[in-house]
C-alpha cells in the first residue's frame, strides 16, 4: 500500500541519504516529496503542501510546467552535450536573451550552481586586475550575514561564521563589513553608514589591494535585510572611486523574485558583474551564469596564451539547461510574472503588516515575493525570539499545509526570521490560503 511504501522509503532515506543541514536523527521531520503542481507539492503519504519557499527560492514559475520538460526533452534528443570551449545554439540564444534585460552590455560564462557562478566571478575579477597590470588587487569585501555558496571561495565570501569555522582555512583575502539592517539601524537610510563602512575598509586595506565587492541586493539567507534605497548606488560609487569591481549576486533576487528581472534594478545601479542561478531555469535544470561587462571581458583580449581566462566547467551552460532557461524566461514574459511578483508582493506586505499587532512580530519586510517576518522577544530591545517559538509557528503552518522557511543571524543561533517566497504565479486561492494559515499559526504563540 501507499502507506507501507512511504514507511519503507523513509527508512531507506534515513539510511542512505545525507541531508543538507539536518541533524543525525532529524529524518523523521523531513518530507519525502513525490510530485508537485503549481505551488503545491505532494509527499509520499499523499499529503499536500503549498510550497511557500519555492523550494529554495528557485521554482519561480511553479511546479509541473510541461513546456519546460518538453524543452529539455527536445534539446536532449537533438544535442545533449557539447563543451563550451566550442559553442551550441541554446547557450548563444540564452546569452542574447538575457542581454535584452542588460542593455546588451554583458558576456556570459556559464556554470551549474550559484557557488560556481561566484567562484567564476572572483577568478575573473582577480585576473582582470592582473591583465590591467594592477597586480596587488586580490581582496574582496562582502557583508556579514550574507550567503554566497558552499565552495572554498564562495564560503569565504559568506558572512556566516557558523557555516565556516570548521572548514578553515578557506580562500584568503575576504573581508567582511556589517550589512544594512534598517530594522535595528533605521538611521542608515539617511546616513548610509553601512555603505561608508566599505569606503573605510578600502582605505585601511591600502585601497590598491581591493579587487572587488560582492553583495546581494537584499541579503536573503541572513534574514531578508533590506538595503537603504541609495545603498547600492553609493557602493557602486565607492567601488569606482577606489578602482574595485562590483559583483552583484542575483542567485536569489534575480528572475522576478523581487518584482524585477534582476534585484539590482530596484536600486538604480548597473553592476560590473552579475551572478545568477536558481530562478534562471526555475530550478528545472541546474544552470548558473556569471555575466561580465563587455569592457571587463575586453581586458582578456590580448594575443598571448596567458591572457586567457584559464577556467573550464564541463557541464556549465549545457544545452538542455539553456533551452529550459529560455523557455522559463519566455513563460515569465508571457505571464507577466515580474509585474505579478511586484504587485502580489506589495499586497502581501500590506496584508501581513497587520501581524505587527502580534506581541512578538517586530518587523515585516521584503520586496516582490521575497518576504521576511522578524520575531523578537521584546519590541523595544529587539532581542531575537527563541528559535523554538519560530519552530512552533512553522510546525503549525506545516500541519495546516503551508511550508515556510526560517533563518536569521546564524552566529547567535537565532533563526528568528520567517521566510515567505512562494512561486510568482500563485493563484488568488493560494494567496488567501497563505494569509489565513500564517495568521492562524502566529496567534498560537
Ligand atoms: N548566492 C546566494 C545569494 C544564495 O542564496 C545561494 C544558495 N542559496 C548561493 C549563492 C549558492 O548557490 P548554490 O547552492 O546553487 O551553489
Amino acid at each position: 500500500s501507499m502507506k507501507e511504501n512511504a514507511e519503507e522509503l523513509r527508512k531507506k532515506d534515513a539510511k542512505y541519504v545525507w541531508h543538507a543541514m539536518k541533524g543525525y536523527t532529524d529524518e523523521s521531520h523531513s518530507l519525502i516529496i513525490d510530485s508537485a503542481k503549481g505551488a503545491w507539492v505532494k509527499d509520499t503519504d499523499g499529503k499536500e503542501y503549498l510550497d511557500g519557499m519555492s523550494g529554495l527560492w528557485c521554482v519561480n514559475v511553479g511546479y509541473g510546467r510541461e513546456e519546460l520538460a518538453r524543452a529539455a526533452y527536445e534539446q536532449l534528443t537533438k544535442l545533449p552535450y557539447f563543451p563550451l570551449s566550442h559553442g551550441h545554439n541554446p547557450s548563444i540564444l540564452l546569452a542574447e536573451k538575457l542581454n535584452q534585460y542588460l542593455d546588451d552590455d554583458y558576456v556570459f560564462f556559464f556554470s551549474n550552481s550559484g557557488s560556481e557562478a561566484n567562484e567564476t566571478a572572483f577568478k575573473i575579477v582577480r585576473q582582470y586586475h592582473q591583465q590591467k597590470g594592477d597586480i596587488n588587487r586580490h581582496k574582496f569585501i562582502s557583508r556579514y550575514r550574507a550567503y554566497h555558496g558552499n565552495t572554498m571561495g564562495a564560503l569565504a565570501a559568506t558572512g556566516q561564521a557558523q557555516r565556516k569555522y570548521k572548514y578553515e582555512p578557506l580562500s584568503s583575502g575576504f573581508i567582511h563589513v556589517t550589512p544594512p539592517d534598517l530594522y535595528r539601524n533605521p538611521d542608515d537610510e539617511e546616513t548610509l553608514s553601512s555603505a561608508e563602512a566599505i569606503d573605510q575598509v578600502m582605505k585601511w586595506e591600502l585601497n590598491e589591494t581591493i579587487a572587488g565587492v560582492i553583495m546581494e541586493p537584499i541579503i536573503t539567507g541572513g534574514g531578508v535585510l533590506m538595503p537603504p534605497d541609495n545603498y547600492l548606488k553609493r557602493v557602486k560609487e565607492i567601488c569606482e572611486k577606489h578602482g574595485a569591481l562590483m559583483i552583484v549576486d542575483e542567485v536569489i533576487c534575480g528572475f522576478g523574485r523581487t518584482g524585477e528581472p534582476f534585484g539590482f534594478m530596484n536600486y538604480g545601479v548597473k553592476p560590473d558583474i552579475i551572478t545568477m542561478a536558481k530562478g534562471i531555469t526555475s530550478a528545472y535544470m541546474p544552470l548558473a551564469a556569471t555575466a561580465v561587462k563587455r569592457e571587463i571581458y575586453e581586458a582578456f583580449a590580448g594575443e598571448s596564451e596567458y591572457d586567457r581566462f584559464r577556467h573550464v566547467n564541463t557541464y556549465g551552460g549545457s544545452p538542455a539547461s539553456c533551452a529550459v532557461a529560455l523557455k522559463n524566461i519566455e513563460i515569465m514574459e508571457d505571464e507577466d510574472l515580474f509585474k505579478r511578483s511586484k504587485e502580489l508582493g506589495e499586497r502581501l506586505l500590506s496584508d501581513l503588516s497587520e501581524l505587527k499587532e502580534h506581541p512578538y512580530v517586530g518587523d515585516v519586510r521584503g520586496k516582490g515575493l521575497l518576504l521576511g517576518i522578524e520575531l523578537v522577544e521584546d519590541k523595544r530591545t529587539k532581542v531575537p525570539i527563541d528559535s523554538s517559538k519560530v519552530t512552533t509557528i512553522m510546525e503549525a503552518c506545516k500541519n495546516k499545509g503551508l511550508l515556510v522557511g526560517k533563518n536569521g543571524d546564524t552566529v547567535t543561533g537565532h533563526n528568528n526570521i520567517i521566510q515567505l517566497s512562494p512561486p510568482l504565479n500563485i493563484t488568488e486561492q493560494d494567496y488567501q490560503f497563505i494569509i489565513e494559515t500564517l495568521f492562524d499559526s502566529f496567534w498560537l504563540i
